[in-house]
Order: structure tokens, then sequence, then C-alpha cells
């Protein structure tokens, strides 16, 4: 039985703890808020991701589905002002509740951590100086906190935007808008009574930008927020073999780890699957670098593909290159979805996960 400090009470490092806790270790969680569900002005928030619950519930160990993660009825896509519609379940797209309200995954992990008798320090941060001070087999899973990227030398990029959040009782659903605007792209998400909305960029993005998406969703789709807040955050998405596992005796887990899609940024998925593998760390490290490494490996390719479709084109040719794949997809979904599953093997884990579940231990 070992003592382990997990920084960061997000979806990895709340997965983390569960884990090492239910394998007999002692648990401290130090969360720098004084409460669980990240950052104040973007949560409460629907996050989107595609996932299957059951799958990735039986690999970290707990029960995962409504009221916290809900299939989205509908999707729709805006690609530079036309619209594509079509069913969720084709993309296997689920709608997560985030933040600190009770049918949250954030809150969720919290008392199923809680339950394996995880202790919590909440208002306890750790900076670039103490980082070092942590106990060996600390798991650092602190997210999007720019300060810990640059200690840790973790080649990273800056994301600019706006998020609103408000309150609607429709049907969990989805809608994406990829436009002249943004290099990235802008989502509106509902689910549980909340709606959220994400507008963001790799260059600093001006009022005027906000403007021309609200108007959209407004015309649109008849959607208005009251208010908008400026984000900016980080991401490890700079280079192709940007995921890393360790840092010197410490475990890195989730975004921090670069456990992402660097496509479209979904981070949910590989946040869960990585607080488990993080705490499989502690009792076996070559091991679980072995699972680390497998659920990364597509990062470099899918890494090279946004380059060479997303990042580099102009924006008329990135619209004549959409266009039509999203018209395919609208048209044929079932027919599409084993190629739209294998496109989404960018997302750690999404798509190798029912094959290699028996290499995972408990
Ligand atoms: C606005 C926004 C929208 C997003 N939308 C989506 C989406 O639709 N779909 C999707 O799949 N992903 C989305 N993501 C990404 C997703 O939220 C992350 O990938 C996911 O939360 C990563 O989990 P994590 O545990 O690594 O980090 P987090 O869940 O961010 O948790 C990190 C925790 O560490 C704490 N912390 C940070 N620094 C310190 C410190 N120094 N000391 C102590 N504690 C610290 C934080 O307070 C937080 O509780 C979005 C992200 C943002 C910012």
């Amino acid at each position: 039985m070992a003592e382990i400090v997990v920084v960061g009470a997000g979806l990895a490092g709340l997965t983390a703890a569960f884990t090492c806790a239910r394998r007999g270790h002692r648990v401290t969680v130090w969360e720098q808020y004084n409460h669980i569900g990240g950052i104040p002005y973007s949560h409460p928030a629907v996050d989107i991701t595609p996932m299957e619950p059951t799958v990735l519930g039986e690999v970290i160990g707990m029960d995962l589905g409504p009221p916290q993660i809900v299939p989205a009825k509908t999707v729709a896509l805006y690609i530079y002002g036309k619209r594509y519609e079509t069913g969720g379940e084709h993309l296997s797209l689920q709608a997560v509740e985030r933040g600190e309200n009770p049918y949250s995954l954030d809150v969720y992990l919290y008392q199923k951590a809680c339950e394996e008798g995880v202790k919590f320090e909440f208002g306890r941060e750790i900076n670039s100086n103490s980082i070092a001070e942590l106990p060996p087999y600390s798991i650092i899973a602190t997210g999007l906190n720019p300060e810990l990227y640059q200690a840790l030398e973790l080649p990273s990029t800056n994301v600019y935007g706006y998020v609103a959040k408000g309150e609607s009782n429709e049907s969990p659903r989805v809608i994406g808008w990829f436009d002249d605007y943004t290099r990235d792209y802008a989502y509106y998400a509902s689910s549980n009574g909340i709606t959220f909305g994400l507008l963001f960029d790799r260059k600093p993005m001006n009022e005027s930008v906000r403007q021309r998406w609200e108007k959209q969703l407004w015309e649109q789709e008849g959607i208005k927020f009251s208010s908008w807040h400026p984000h900016e955050g980080i991401v490890p998405i700079k280079t192709p073999t940007n995921p890393q596992f360790f840092w010197k005796d410490k475990i890195l887990a989730g975004t921090f780890a670069g456990m992402q899609d660097p496509v479209m940024l979904f981070g949910v998925h590989g946040a869960l699957l990585s607080g488990k593998i993080a705490a499989l760390a502690v009792d076996d490290k070559a091991g679980a670098m072995r699972l680390f490494r497998r659920f990364t490996s597509f990062f470099k390719y899918s890494w090279m593909v946004k380059k060479t479709i997303l990042d580099i084109p102009p924006h008329p040719v990135r619209k004549n290159l959409l266009r039509p794949i999203i018209g395919l997809w609208e048209k044929y979904p079932e027919e599409l979805k084993f190629s739209i599953n294998f496109a989404l093997g960018t997302i750690p884990g999404f798509r190798t996960l029912g094959k290699y579940r028996n290499l995972i231990p408990d």
C-alpha cells in the first residue's frame, strides 16, 4: 500500500484516485479550487464526445450513462453556411454534463472516489516550484493549467475564444459550425436543462467574430445567450509527439498527458481512460506505459491529417473538402458508420477499447 497524491480533481484525476484507492492505496487529491467542477466561468457546461459508455465504464470500473452522460439525439453541422443533419447514434455521440451540479460527471466521479475512501484537500494548488517536490508516483492531472505545461516543458498551443452558458428544457442536441471566422470551430450543446456554447481558434479573437457567431446562432437556430465570457486556454497538440506519460518519477494523466484527440480536441474520453492507466502505473510502470503508448499511437497520424486537411488549406479549399464529406455522411449515415468510427479513432481508446479491454487490469 502506497500513499498517493493526485493533483487535480477533474475527470482524469478523479478516475485515477478512484482506481488507486480500489487497488488498495491511500489516496489524497489536491484541488486548486474549493469545489469540484473546474473553472467557474465555463461551468456548468455540456461537453460532447463520441463514447460507448458501457465499454468505457467496464474499463474504469464504474457505471457510466444517464443522467451524467446522455446520447445526443440530433446532430447538425453548418459547413460554411450550409446545414447538414443526422442522428447522433451514428457517431455514438454523448452529451456530458460538467461542473458542480448534482448530475455532472465531475460530481459523480467525486462521489465514487469518496466511496472508495479517497481524501480531498480543496484550495491546495501546486505551481512550477512545488511540482518537483511532490512525492514519487504522484499523479498530475491538472488539465489545461498553462503554468505547469511551461514548468514541465510540454509543448502546447494556445487557444482563444468565447464561452456562454444558459438554460433550456430541450432534448439533448449538438450543433457545430465550421466557417471562415475560425480555423477551429464553434459548437452549441444542450443536456439536463443546461445549454452551452463555445467558439474558439488558435489565434486571438475579437468581439466582432463572436458577434458574427452570435448572429448565426439566433438567425439559424433561434438560440440566444444573455452573456459571454472570453476564454483563453492551452492544449497539448503542438507537436506530433506531444503525449507524455512520465515526468521524472511522476505520472501524468488526462489532457496534461496529451491523452486528447488532436483533430477536434475531444478530451473527455481520453481523460477517463488515462486516469485509469495512470493509476495502474503506480503498481506496474512498464505495463501502464505499454497501454499509454497503445492508446496514443494514433496521435501523430491524426495530428498530420489535421495539419493537411484542416490547418493548411485556405477557407475556400476547406469548404470544398468538407462539404462533400459531410454531405455523404448526412445521406448515408448507417453505411458510413464504419468509416466514421475509423476517423474517430483520433480519440484515445474510442475505437479500440473493446478490442483491448482484456489487456487492462481492474
Ligand atoms: C471550454 C471547454 C470546452 C470543452 N468541450 C469539450 C467537449 O465538448 N468535448 C470533449 O471531449 N472535451 C471538451 N473539452 C476538453 C475537456 O474538458 C478536457 O479534455 C477534460 O476535462 C480533461 O480532463 P482532465 O482531467 O485532464 O482535466 P480537467 O477536467 O480540466 O481537470 C483538471 C483539474 O485540475 C485542477 N487544477 C489545475 N491546475 C491545478 C493546480 N496547479 N493545482 C491543483 N489543481 C489544479 C483544475 O481545477 C481541475 O479541477 C473542453 C474544454 C474546455 C476548456
